[in-house]
């Protein structure tokens, strides 16, 4: 971002454009607005005030914008309590899984050892819009303090981070509070939907009433990724560990998935609730083993490779009733939000499908569910496009899929060969410098190889479906120029964390008014 584009650079802008009041000039402003800026009005960013207390300790994966400080927690239970007692926490550890987000909630910042852009750390804190930088692979913690090569930081000490440029200081920093309230910045994004409107839609992803809220108030259109996994979380975990557990068509499997059940069907209404009539797509269980059974509890599960192991819709395959509870639960949460009056939209959507067959055999059960809903509220079933032999296998999956949604991150992780939780901090960092790569895949698509494989499988399922619907719900929805390209390539909507959606918002009428110039 140049120096010049300031918030009073904007509001300038903003109201000479609104003295003249032609198309053109609208057009011209919502051109030239920086993205960058957008977002960083959206965030806690440093204050520009040296300050003599800060020391630059480390660098590590900009996981997600703004910046944060607070005193050093190593767990989620010490975040708890300090937060408690009024501190403001930066939550350090070697890297989270679902068992730490409440936790995580509470935090002002994250800070990890390990992870990239697309693991669990920087996928939850940009869903809740929580500074944080990972894959700081040069940090060790011990039991008291954490080392970055000579320096340390005591557990309570202060830290603070920018995760928008992943570096760490000790100390504590002065921040100047964001300003998402602006109402220039209200009026350029209104100008960028009317441009946009009829090309690309906003959608966000988010798994809770609160989440799917704050995703409207920035301008949402629909949900188009509800992580179901994700409402699994916290007092809940026992819950799933004890369905993933239990034998097969078990006692204790029905037990299981009825408590279960319960669960998703009140946490699925708020969401469908907040957003009706707008659309909601549930995407079923994707539950990375390692990430909901603890080491001790792996024993028969343990998988060398977790991420490429039982997942999404090979542990539904191995066990009918889990995607058929899942159903149930979203029908009852349709007819609930029916009952208040509203007007429920929901689809559904399977993880992880690489051969047809995989999608035809749930969507039978998925069917039989549905069979006896009225027409109005059934939710059609569609997949996620995020292994390599789904998209080249295309026009086959489209003959089952009644949508596609490009998963980009496992996409990505899967036709660069790259763990998506492990090769950022060590190999990406070193392969911009040497000119390898020359972005983050992670972060901006890489057109030319992942960019390929998307634009083939749309084309192959436009050929079985002229209409087909197809989304991207990966990180890079909200990545200006991975926007770009998928507007060029023919996406209806991108759908990004709720804090990403007014620069996806700006990024999609950029694409736009660039395409038509
Ligand atoms: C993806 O893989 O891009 C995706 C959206 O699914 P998840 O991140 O939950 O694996
Ligand atoms: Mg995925």
């Amino acid at each position: 971002m140049e120096k010049e584009h300031t918030l009073d650079w904007l509001i300038d802008l903003v109201e000479n454009a609104k003295s003249i009041n032609t198309e053109e000039v609208k057009k011209n402003a919502v051109a030239s607005v920086p993205t960058s800026l957008v977002e960083s009005l959206m965030h806690n960013v440093a204050s520009t005030k040296p300050s003599k207390e800060l020391k630059l300790l480390g660098k590590g994966v900009p996981a997600s914008p703004g910046a944060a400080t607070g005193v050093v927690c190593f767990s989620s239970d010490s975040v708890l309590d300090a937060t408690d007692e009024g501190e403001k926490v930066i939550l350090v550890c070697n890297e989270t899984s679902p068992a730490d987000e409440i936790g995580m909630r509470m935090a002002e910042g994250i800070i990890t050892v390990r992870g990239g852009m697309a693991s669990h750390a920087a996928v939850v804190a940009r869903g809740w819009g929580i500074p944080a930088v990972v894959g700081v692979s040069e940090m060790e913690i011990s039991e008291t303090e954490i080392k970055i090569g000579e320096n340390k930081v005591e557990e309570g000490a202060h830290i603070s981070l920018d995760g928008s440029t992943g570096e760490l200081f000790s100390g504590e920093m002065e921040l100047q509070e964001s300003s998402e309230e602006i109402s220039e910045l209200k009026v350029i994004l209104d100008w960028a939907d009317e441009i946009r409107s009829g090309h690309i839609k906003v959608r966000a992803n988010s798994d809770t009433g609160k989440d799917t809220e704050r995703a409207l108030s920035f301008g949402a259109e629909g949900i188009g990724l509800c992580r179901t996994e994700h409402m699994f979380m916290g007092d809940r975990l026992p819950l799933i560990q004890r369905f993933i557990l239990s034998g097969d068509e078990s006692e204790e499997e029905k037990e299981s998935l009825n408590e279960l059940m319960a669960a998703q069907r009140s946490d699925l209404s708020e969401v469908i609730s907040a957003m009706a009539p707008n659309p909601v797509t549930v995407r079923l269980l994707d539950a990375p083993l390692h990430e909901f059974l603890g080491e001790e509890m792996q024993d028969e599960w343990l998988e060398h490779n977790p991420m490429l192991g039982t997942r999404g819709v090979r542990l539904a395959i191995l066990r009918e009733q889990l995607y058929r509870m899942q159903t149930r639960a979203l029908i009852g949460a349709l007819s609930d939000v029916k009952e208040m009056g509203k007007k429920p939209n929901a689809d559904i959507m399977i993880p992880l499908v690489s051969e047809v067959r995989e999608l035809n055999l749930v969507r039978s059960w998925i069917e039989e569910e549905i069979a006896s809903m009225e027409d109005e509220l059934r939710p059609s079933i569609g997949t996620m496009i995020e292994t390599p032999r789904a998209a080249i296998t295309a026009e086959e999956v489209a003959k089952s899929a009644d949508f596609f949604s490009f998963g980009t991150n496992d996409l990505t992780q899967l036709v660069f060969g790259f763990s998506r939780d492990d090769i950022e901090s060590r190999v990406i960092g070193m392969y911009i410098n040497e000119g390898i790569l020359s972005a983050n895949p992670f972060e901006k698509i890489d057109f030319q190889g992942v960019g390929h494989v998307i634009k083939h499988a749309i084309d192959e399922g436009r050929k079985i479906n002229p209409e087909l619907e197809i989304g991207v719900c990966g990180e890079h929805g909200g990545d200006p120029e991975s926007i770009q390209f998928f507007f060029e390539a023919g996406v209806d909507y991108v759908s990004c964390s709720p804090f990403r959606v007014p620069v996806a918002r700006l990024a999609a009428a950029q694409a736009v008014l660039s395409s038509f110039k």
